[in-house]
């Protein structure tokens, strides 16, 4: 999901299978529940869940939930001009002129669009989806994949078995991919020959 944050479609994609594989953790830990002694301890995090708001909304999500509308009320994609020399000062905080354009496009359409230009641009994006109240998707589903990555570790421990950890120290996320989610949402292109060029481009962003 970080790796396509500018690629809305398979942005989507890899959502919709973050799900599925997430509700997957408890099916399979209910689906095998004989091993352990006593299972109320699951029952108790279950109760928990229920009040947990992202944990809520995974439990909630239609599995053909990651249609448009779903994400279309408060997502947004935000292209600020780097440069540009019609900027009028002071139209913005910093001088700088910007625009609210559709999110449901890759940051490759707008840079490939129209006449050449002769200025790079900043494109900031922001996923969120309904149900998630305010939180956005990203940082929700690194919340979740925490919240079951300490099941799993739990249920491991009770049955006397170890696990690997990946959490780094003093980190707030158990995978540290996940701790610093600012560096996804935003992009950076630049004017090349001129061409517009995403600086420190992902790769494989399109299969060609
Ligand atoms: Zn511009
Ligand atoms: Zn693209």
């Amino acid at each position: 999901m970080a790796h396509y944050y500018h690629e809305p479609h398979q942005f989507r994609y890899a959502l919709g299978a973050f799900v599925q594989a997430a509700r997957a953790v408890t099916f399979m830990l209910q689906k095998e529940q004989r091993v352990f002694k006593d299972f109320a301890w699951y029952q108790e995090w279950v109760e928990r869940a229920k009040k947990d708001p992202v944990l809520q909304w995974l439990n909630d999500a239609r599995t053909d939930f990651v249609h448009r509308q779903s994400l279309e009320p408060k997502s947004w994609l935000r292209m600020r001009c780097i440069d540009n020399p019609r900027e009028i000062p002071d139209d913005n905080d910093d001088g700088s002129i910007a625009f609210n354009v559709s999110p449901f496009e890759c940051t490759h359409y707008y840079m490939d669009k129209g006449p050449g230009t002769d200025h790079g641009h900043e494109w900031t994006r922001y996923w969120e989806i309904d149900g998630l109240r305010g939180r956005e998707v990203l940082d929700a589903c690194a919340e979740i994949f925490d919240k079951l990555d300490e099941l799993v570790v739990d249920a491991h421990v009770r049955l006397g078995h170890s696990t690997t950890t990946f959490k780094r120290e003093n980190s707030k996320r158990n995978l540290p991919c996940m701790e610093n989610l600012e560096k996804y949402r935003t992009v950076r292109t630049v004017v090349e020959k001129g061409r517009e060029v995403w600086q420190d481009e992902p790769p494989r962003l399109h299969r060609d």
